[in-house]
């Protein structure tokens, strides 16, 4: 289909597909559950249901689905046909208002951090009527969240929306000392910006570090790189472009803003960005977005990678996250606005941000530490693992005259007053953006830059808006109390920048001397996913999600297991994937090498002829393969010891400090091999094949 406004969520039961095919009663009733958060009753339900089966079975679908985000990252599915027997050996197709509401997968399967144990393997999905359902590949997707039987939440989505809940609530009662009172809800947006690189399917069968971990374990650097800066906004490939296409017809289908696609700056390494939406929204259309660019990459005899370090020596990928915070009437709260008074409210939000995150800077670090993640975060191409806030200049000035009483502009004789004065117009496309800030300002929102590309947008903004919630609790509580709000609000105002400003940071975040300076600063650096997060268990971060209802002390500890568990299993596969490379084909093809050089040796000898080269190769050859052996065997005996230790504290602490040092070790005598023995011989296609093999 070539008309893009038809083809666009031509595959959902948007909202004006609701409209068009379900009675106007049934209609209104699903409008009001959707925006008010209710219950949806059951006759309700059963219209709805009956209407959606119709709407799908003519997009060609025969089965449905709960579709969730369990904590393993990907999400999951478990497909029901809508047949049901009739007399006669017939069959007819039906969908209930309880099967559209409500699923019972067997939750025994799934990380539940301790969860399981407590309470009954069933678990329960019910729908997230805010999210639309939508038809792929015959298959009806309605997007739900995922608890235990004891309701506890099994996935990522249930905290999320709780987290949205909380800000709204809080964000809501300031709007009501601005004058907002028509303001019923606060959402918070996102625009997330998917990194990945492309490459060619058949070299990566070759491959079964690709293959198992997503990222090479194995791989000298190839004679180019990224070094020339010929890639970021290069012209795209032929193939590149036909794949682009596809998939931005793909997403359309499914009514996902596929907006911008760009080669990014490692070579083979792209980027695609959407129009932001509403957080739940935004987070069920990255997973997809992320499913279909490896299913149509399939399509053109490539691979996406979505791992967040495929390659060592160039750029990894990861995912920004645009975040801001809007109201049902339209307002971005994160817009400077234009009258003193929209200045007032929109710095009110802004010292909350700033104070959120300098107090919970611990916990947005968290949020982005994953096993993959820790290649890039601090590796100077990515955000430093330290957390801090950029402002931009024009932002910065005016901060810095409010928190010093002082004139924001030369020849001015007036100090900044909020609600007072108007702030300077920031344009909204400043151009000095500061690329290595992990949390930077950018007109009109705010950038997380640390997130990674295979991660899920969920726990990161839950903690933004949970953080933020809190903050905005704190401020709503001490104006509402005030006699002269707008003196209150410059007070508020000017002593939250006062008191969190060591949270800002305007310049390279590369450089070393940033991680002095914020040592100084008392700002923490918690180097890989164990050191950050041993501190989720905080006593005040769990005091945070308590107070806002968004994680129970029980969830709190499984998501704390969960995730120091999942790092676990990935590097303990990563170290058997390496085992496996360098036992069956790295080890095996140098010692033939090696002995073709040394009978080279004999033959030339006999023959009187020179063979240094032989022998030198020979020689570094045979010492590094030696060396690799000796790393090989002690992986394997130090996988032996970390298969006792069941602490899953303990374990993940061991892989940090005894096997990722050990995969380092092997890996750099197999790569110093690889840079000199014969390409032939060498049983992997190379770094350079891998970088440059689309065309
Ligand atoms: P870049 O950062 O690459 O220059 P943009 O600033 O245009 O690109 O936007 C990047 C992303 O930020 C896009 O996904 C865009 O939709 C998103 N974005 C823009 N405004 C908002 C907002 N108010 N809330 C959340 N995301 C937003
Ligand atoms: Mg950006």
């Amino acid at each position: 289909m070539s008309n893009v406004t038809e083809l666009f969520s031509s595959m959902v039961f948007d909202d004006a597909t609701m409209e068009a095919l379900l009675p106007k009663q049934t209609y209104k009733a699903l409008q009001k559950t959707i925006k008010n958060g209710e219950l949806l009753d059951a006759e309700v339900a059963t219209v709805v249901a009956n209407s959606m089966k119709d709407w799908a079975i003519s997009k060609g679908a025969t089965h449905y689905t709960h579709w969730f985000q369990p904590m393993t990252g990907v999400t999951a599915e478990k497909h029901d046909s809508f047949i049901s027997p009739k007399d006669g050996g017939k069959i007819i197709m039906e969908f209930s208002g309880k099967e559209l509401m409500q699923g019972e997968p067997d939750a025994s399967s799934f990380p539940s951090g301790g969860i399981r144990a407590t309470f009954e393997a069933r678990g329960y999905t019910a729908w997230d009527a805010t999210s639309y359902a939508f038809v792929k590949e015959g298959v009806l997707y309605i997007p739900t969240v995922f608890c235990s039987y004891g309701g506890e939440a099994l996935d990522q989505k249930t905290a999320l929306l709780r987290s949205m809940e909380a800000i709204s609530k809080q964000a809501v009662r300031i709007l009501k000392l601005f004058g907002h009172d028509d303001v019923k809800q606060v959402k918070t947006t996102v625009g997330p910006e998917q990194e990945y690189f492309l490459v060619d399917k058949e070299l990566y069968d070759q491959r079964k570090d690709l293959i198992y971990t997503g990222r090479t374990l194995f791989g000298c650097r190839a004679p180019k790189g990224q070094e020339l800066d010929d890639h970021y906004f290069g012209a795209i490939k032929p193939r590149v472009q036909a794949y682009m296409k596809d998939l931005n017809d793909e997403l359309w289908k499914l009514g996902i803003l596929a907006k911008t696609e760009h080669n990014e700056v490692a070579p083979a390494q792209h980027e695609l960005a959407p129009v932001f939406s509403t957080t739940n929204i935004a987070s069920d259309h990255n997973q997809l977005t992320m499913e279909l660019m490896q299913k149509v990459a399939k399509k053109h005899g490539m691979v996406c990678l979505l791992h967040e370090k495929p390659f060592a020596g160039v750029n990894g990928s990861g995912k920004h996250n645009n975040w801001s915070i809007s109201t049902d009437t339209g307002i971005n709260l994160l817009d400077p606005g234009e009258t003193p008074y929209e200045n007032a409210q929109f710095l009110l939000f802004l010292a909350a941000v700033i104070k959120a995150v300098d107090e919970y800077q611990d916990l947005i670090r968290i949020s982005v530490a994953t096993a993959g993640n820790d290649h890039r975060l601090g590796a100077n191409e990515a955000p430093p693992a330290i957390v801090s806030m950029f402002l931009g200049t024009d932002l910065q000035a005016v901060v810095d005259a409010i928190m010093t009483d002082k004139p924001y502009a030369k020849g001015d004789k007036e100090t900044l007053k909020l609600g007072v004065h108007t702030i300077p117009r920031l344009p909204k496309d400043t151009t000095d953006r500061n690329r290595t800030s992990p949390f930077a300002f950018t007109g009109n929102k705010f950038e997380l830059r640390s997130l990674g590309s295979s991660d899920s947008i969920s726990c990161c903004n839950t903690v933004l808006n949970t953080a933020v919630a809190e903050v905005l609790d704190e401020f709503a509580g001490q104006l509402e109390k005030a006699k002269d709000f707008e003196t209150a609000l410059h007070k508020l105002v000017q002593k939250t920048f006062k008191d969190h400003k060591r949270i800002i940071f305007n310049g390279d975040g590369y450089d070393d001397a940033w991680v002095k300076e914020a040592k100084k600063r008392g700002l923490s650096n918690y180097k890989t996913t164990p050191d950050a997060v041993a501190h989720l268990l905080d006593e005040k971060n769990v005091a945070l999600f308590k107070k806002h209802k968004v994680f129970s002390d029980v969830e709190l500890e499984a998501r704390h297991e969960v995730r120091l568990e999942n790092y676990s299993k990935l590097i303990h596969i990563e170290a058997l994937t390496m085992l496996d490379m360098a036992n069956k084909d790295i080890l095996p093809a140098m010692s033939r090498f090696t002995a073709e050089l040394a009978d080279a040796i004999a033959k030339k000898s006999a023959a009187k002829a020179p063979c240094q080269y032989e022998k030198g190769t020979l020689k570094d050859v045979s010492t590094e393969l030696d060396a690799m052996y000796k790393a090989v065997k002690k992986l394997e005996a130090d996988e032996v010891k970390g298969n006792d230790i069941t602490d899953v504290v303990k374990l993940a602490d061991f892989c940090r400090d005894v096997i990722i040092p050990d995969m380092e070790e092997v890996r750099a005598h197999s790569d110093a091999m690889e840079m000199i023995a014969e390409q032939k011989a060498w049983p992997y296609p190379s770094y350079g094949k891998l970088l440059f093999g689309v065309r």
